[in-house]
């Protein structure tokens, strides 16, 4: 089957993308893995999308998009992009998982970020057994006990408000004093009486047994003071790692392996787009994804009229 375009990835980048190249009366096939919604499905409450005043729960978030694609054809494929290839007539052959292909004629990569371990001792150990990338998945499992969460970025101040209206006592370790994550945020860590700022603070170990997490070990860089802390669970935010493996080679990447686009998302590869966290740049958020979808649409539908021209 060959589609105009294949869009790469669900979350509000890719679904823009796919919403605009439909409308424009295109044959579009949108790849995802798992669920609509990317990353938003794990994160708990949207406070800055417009539109949402009293904020928008992510699930509920990627249930409007679902309902949105639902009005347009949009042909759906289930898998995993694991590689594409420029073949000679110009189109795109991906390769997912379990054996399907699919030829499109341009290809809008939008298959985002996910978390960058932290590479402490005991972090693969423990994977599943206490240590956590997800507070919205996750942060059931310790209501009413004490955890850690690890970071000074965004996600780790908006995870560790989150995980404190369900555990006991959040343990917010950070390897600076001063946080890089919104100010709005930062009042309310201050504010919560059940988080405690450990920070100038980097974790040397994640210790426990059969049962799982038992303790974070960390160690203050100015004095090299070390602490046990007693936690059953260790929430790890410390940024982003791209989801570009299976681009083509001729597609510049930065040294993180983030995509590099011009303004319009044009890849350094004709035919092939970028939009939302895979690439580089600086504002990651729902909104900006969602703009970088329309421009990625829009540059596509541009390159094919120009091709079929
Ligand atoms: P981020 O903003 O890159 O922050 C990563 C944090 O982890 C930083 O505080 C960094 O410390 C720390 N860190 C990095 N490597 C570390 C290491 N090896 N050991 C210990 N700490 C380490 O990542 P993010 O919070 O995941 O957010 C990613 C992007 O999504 C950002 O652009 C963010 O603004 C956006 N986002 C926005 C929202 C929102 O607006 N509501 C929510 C979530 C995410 P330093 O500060 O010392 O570098």
């Amino acid at each position: 089957m060959l589609y105009d375009a294949a869009v790469i990835g669900a979350g509000p980048a890719g679904v823009t993308a796919a919403l605009y190249l439909v409308r424009s009366g295109l044959k579009v096939a949108l790849v995802e893995n798992s669920a609509t919604g990317g990353q938003i499905l794990s994160t708990a409450e949207i406070e800055n999308y417009p539109g949402f005043p009293k904020s928008v729960k992510g699930w509920e978030l990627a249930d409007l998009f679902e309902a949105h694609l639902a009005n347009y054809s949009v042909e759906r494929v289930r898998g995993q992009a694991l590689s594409v290839e420029k073949q000679e007539n110009g189109n795109f052959l991906l390769n997912l998982s379990e054996d399907k292909t699919l030829e499109a004629c341009t290809v809008v990569a939008c298959t985002g970020a996910r978390h960058r371990p932290l590479g402490a001792p005991g972090e693969e150990a423990f994977a599943g057994k206490g240590v956590s990338y997800c507070a919205v998945c996750d942060g059931n499992f310790y209501r009413g006990r004490d955890v850690a969460v690890v970071g000074g970025g965004n996600s780790a101040l908006e995870e560790a408000l989150y995980l404190s209206r369900i555990v006991n006592k959040v343990y917010l370790i950070h390897r600076r004093d001063a946080f890089r994550g919104a100010m709005v945020y930062q009042d309310k860590i201050r504010e919560a009486a059940n988080i405690e700022l450990v920070t100038g603070s980097v974790v040397d170990e994640i210790r426990g047994g059969a049962a799982g997490v038992e303790a974070v070990a960390v160690r203050h860089l100015a004095d090299g003071a070390t602490r046990t802390i007693p936690v059953d669970g260790i929430f790890i935010y410390v940024g982003m790692e791209p989801v570009s493996g299976y681009l083509p080679e001729e597609v510049n990447r930065d040294a993180a392996g983030f995509v590099l686009t011009d303004t319009e998302m044009v890849t350094s590869l004709p035919g092939i787009f970028a939009a939302g966290d895979i690439r580089a740049k600086r504002c990651r958020q729902v909104s900006s994804a969602v703009g970088d979808g329309a421009t990625a649409a829009t540059a596509a539908f541009s390159y094919l009229e120009q091709r079929n021209a």
